[in-house]
């Protein structure tokens, strides 16, 4: 409980500024200066808060501006090393929009797999450790 404590103390901003975008604090406002900005800090530890946050954030598909069955896509994706909890590695995107985004990123990842493995072989990479091999 201490702990906890210490932590929500530590928390409180002695600037007056808000936690998540540094603005002003307005009257009755002890950490965030908006509803919005709350749900951006939470959403760094909250899947559905995150969702929530790119939601009310981007609104609409962020290619084709559609507000129907609405995704939440990772820009840098997760594969590749993107954040799953950071609301500006994620946009929102509608069903279709998704899919042919998704859909591009994995040719251009086999595209890109294929022209290591020329550029390997060109250049004489040391092999991969085939299995059983040892050395
Ligand atoms: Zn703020
Ligand atoms: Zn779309």
């Amino acid at each position: 409980m201490m702990r906890y404590r210490h932590y929500s103390l530590s928390k409180i901003p002695a600037t007056g500024r808000c936690l998540e975008c540094e603005g002003e604090l307005g009257k009755g406002r002890r950490k965030y200066c908006s509803d919005e900005c709350s749900l951006l800090h939470w959403a760094r530890f909250d899947y559905n808060k995150m969702v929530e946050a790119v939601r009310r954030r981007d609104q609409c598909c962020q290619i084709c501006h559609s507000s129907k069955s609405l995704e939440v896509d990772h820009i840098v994706p997760l594969a590749d090393g993107g954040q799953l909890l950071d609301p500006n590695n994620c946009r929102l995107l509608c069903h279709a929009c998704h899919v042919r985004v998704t859909a591009e990123w994995r040719r251009g990842r086999a595209r890109w797999q294929r022209w290591m493995k020329g550029k390997q072989a060109k250049e004489g990479w040391a092999e991969p450790i085939r299995e059983g091999g040892g050395a």
